[in-house]
């Protein structure tokens, strides 16, 4: 992942809210879940939100909307899945995180539960790019279908499941075990 795309001007903010229309491309998308089972479908997806100050800190909220390509967990074919996502999260500036007096200096600054949803800035760009990601990620279906009856793989015409273990070497450990066994 490279540049950030997808940041607001604080500083855009100071006489009021604004809405921002961002295009998530799709080249953007394949980089950002580049360790993650699903990625682009080779179309733009689209992030529309509204963001305002509040105080030092920035209020973003609006909505995602993007189309991800996968493998069915079924029969291991494409599958495709929409993302529409609800994107909310409070940005506070970087330095209002580090606490002034705790004795350790480089330990990372720990949230507690009701800063969960916060993000940090450096004060003057919010960067909404892993926000994003991290919302791509998150609506990633367990287990994706090509389609909602998807019949999954086909055995292999004259098949017999049996076969598949028979064809497995025994551990020799557990072969002399279960010649034990079958002696006693
Ligand atoms: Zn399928």
């Amino acid at each position: 992942m490279s540049e950030h795309e997808l940041t607001i001007r604080v500083a855009d903010l100071d006489y009021g809210s604004k809405e921002y229309e961002f295009v998530v491309r799709a080249p953007w998308i394949r980089g950002a879940l580049e360790d993650h089972d699903a990625t682009t479908n080779g179309e733009d997806g689209h992030l529309s939100v509204r963001a305002s100050k509040s105080g030092p800190d920035v209020i973003v909220s609006g909505d995602l909307v993007a189309t991800l390509s996968t493998t069915c967990g079924r029969c291991l074919g494409p599958a495709q899945f929409t993302v529409k996502s609800k994107i909310q999260a409070l940005f506070v500036p970087k330095a209002k995180l580090i606490p002034a007096k705790k004795g350790k200096k480089d330990e990372e600054y720990e949230l507690s539960a009701d800063e969960a949803d916060m993000l940090a800035f450096d004060g003057e760009n919010v960067v909404l790019d892993d926000l994003v990601r991290d919302e791509l990620v998150l609506e990633t279906p367990m287990i994706p279908l090509c389609s909602e009856d998807c019949a999954g793989i086909a055995p292999p015409p004259g098949s017999n499941p049996s076969v598949d273990a028979e064809e497995k070497p025994l551990d020799p450990r557990l072969a002399a075990l279960l010649k034990f066994k079958n002696e006693v």
